[in-house]
């Protein structure tokens, strides 16, 4: 199939042929003669498919005709992440090369006088966060009426990060009469009543998921002791000895991880850089800039900043921890072995990870080689009940701290264990305030106990900026967006239930 037959404009078409794209993918095959038709469209679709495109090709057709209105843009995308939305208006800076429109991206972390002054110049496409969208829209500044086409993007990472209620208060302020496009890579039951809610007889277009990496990815394991000290040693273990390593994304499951090993492997030397939510927007642009020129060796990031982003190939991603959804696994693994090319990814799993590596497995149907000895998963386990009873240190423990290190216990260190639920922490993981910096007197001891360290790969002279001030968001999630501030009631979450519509829903 060629894309002259999809409807698409000349001016597009032409975008198309100069980004050099021969052929729709599936998902842009599916979905752009629906849009196009101004159908509502339910895609079910992963990033890495060519979704963006398969909403913005015909979304610029359609907006060849007509001009935005001061503060009442003609369109208007939601994102979960800043990146993805900066990424979008990547897309229809490049497909709407031949196009004369006003995009306007309205993220967190960025001033809201440049925004406010783009808005009033008037928008066609308007790229969002829900959160800085509903900011604008509190302070009067921004009307959502004149909407006619609304994408929502990457639904079920929404509902990871809490966004379902500010999705259903955006969709209920843009007319009824809209068409709306509707991506989600899952469909879990909060998702699917969304679309029951706000789509009209959406067209249903689904692409395969990704189930499988690629067999040019060396997949491997490799066991840890499960505190934070033994696992950055063995993170700094795997990158030392790694063969041609030319650069690495180094996955964490929370940000707080990121923002801990980003440090250690900075004051050990490493040219190292980080990407999790609670920077601001330049500071993540400025690394992933620096990391895509080569000038970082390593990068930190935590799945919701990394998701959907256009890095470059990587040769290795190391796992510092193993995702607790087995299907951000294959995404962290998408990053390298990609166009043929070979790549290798290991993941540092601990006694506790057992469940997950098993979804793991589960998932890319084969079992993971063990770099080194394999974890005795039993063991460990007993080994864990007998801590968790002496309320310390089990034999084991002593054996595998080697030389004895005089080591206390950090503040935030404890909260983890006392805490530590991957699953919810995950969901939060760009939605809520990070927990207090760790204490010092950890990472002290562990750079006096190895400075006999070789020299390092990704060691280098450059490091990524230090300007990662934090950003706290205000929003309406749960407790408030404060992750240990007791919640009283609801805290300032309204049940979404509360929100839906009364009305009776028009038969299609
Ligand atoms: P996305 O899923 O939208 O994040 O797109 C993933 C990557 O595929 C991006 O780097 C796009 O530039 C690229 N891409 C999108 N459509 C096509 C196409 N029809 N042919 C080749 N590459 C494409």
């Amino acid at each position: 199939m060629s894309f002259s037959s999809l409807g698409l404009s000349e001016k597009v078409l032409a975008a198309v042929e100069a980004a050099g794209y021969t052929e729709p993918t599936p998902i842009q095959a599916g979905a752009i003669p629906h849009v196009l038709a101004r159908r509502d469209v339910l895609g079910l679709a992963q990033t890495g498919t060519g979704k963006t495109a398969s909403f913005t090709l015909p979304m610029l057709t359609l907006l060849e005709k007509g001009r935005g209105r001061a503060r009442m843009p003609r369109t208007l995308i939601l994102e979960p992440t800043r990146e993805l939305a900066a990424q979008v208006e990547e897309n229809f800076s490049r497909y709407g090369a031949n196009h004369r429109l006003n995009v306007a991206l309205l993220i967190g972390g960025t001033s809201f006088g440049d925004q406010d002054r783009k808005l009033d110049r008037g928008v066609d496409v308007l790229i969002a966060t829900p959160g800085r969208l509903l900011d604008h829209t509190e302070r009067g500044k921004l009307l959502l009426q004149g909407v006619d086409i609304l994408v929502i993007d990457e639904a079920d990472r929404m509902l990871d990060m809490g966004f379902i209620p500010d999705i259903e208060r955006i969709c209920k302020l843009i007319p009824m009469t809209r068409q709306t496009l509707f991506f989600s890579a899952t469909m879990p039951p909060e998702i699917q009543r969304l679309v029951d809610t706000f789509l009209h007889n959406p067209a249903r277009v689904e692409v395969a998921r990704t189930s499988s990496t690629a067999d040019t990815v060396t997949q491997q394991v490799v066991a840890s002791g499960g505190k934070d000290f033994d696992k950055r040693e063995t993170l700094r273990k795997l990158v030392d000895e790694a063969q041609d390593l030319k650069n690495a994304i180094v996955f964490c499951n929370r940000k707080r991880d990121v923002q801990t090993v980003f440090r250690s492997l900075q004051r050990h030397g490493y040219s190292v850089g980080a990407l999790h939510g609670d920077m601001d927007q330049r500071s993540r642009m400025a690394t992933l800039d620096q990391f895509r020129k080569g000038e970082l060796t390593l990068l930190i990031a935590s799945d919701v900043a990394a998701r959907g982003l256009d890095i470059p190939d990587v040769s290795h991603v190391f796992n510092y921890d193993v995702p607790t959804h087995a299907e951000d696994y294959v995404h962290r693994i998408g990053r390298t072995g990609r166009a043929g090319r070979s790549g290798v990814a290991i993941s540092i799993v601990t006694g506790s990870d057992q469940k997950y590596l098993a979804g793991i497995e589960k998932l890319i149907e084969r079992p993971l080689a063990w770099l080194g000895d394999a974890i005795d998963f039993e063991n460990a386990a007993t080994d864990q009940k007998a801590r968790r009873r002496s309320g310390g240190r089990t034999p084991r423990d002593n054996e595998t701290d080697g030389e004895a290190k005089p080591r206390r216990r950090t503040r935030a260190g404890s909260r983890d264990r006392k805490t530590d639920k991957p699953e919810a922490e995950k969901a939060g993981d760009e939605a809520v305030v990070d927990a207090p910096e760790p204490a010092k007197s950890e990472p002290q001891a562990e750079a006096k106990t190895e400075q006999k360290a070789p020299a390092r790969r990704g060691r280098g002279p450059k490091s990524a900026t230090q300007e990662e001030k934090r950003q706290v968001p205000k929003r309406r999630r749960g407790n408030g967006g404060k992750d240990d501030e007791p919640v009283i009631g609801l805290g300032d979450h309204v049940p979404a239930f509360l929100l839906r519509d009364t009305r009776p829903k028009k038969a299609s």
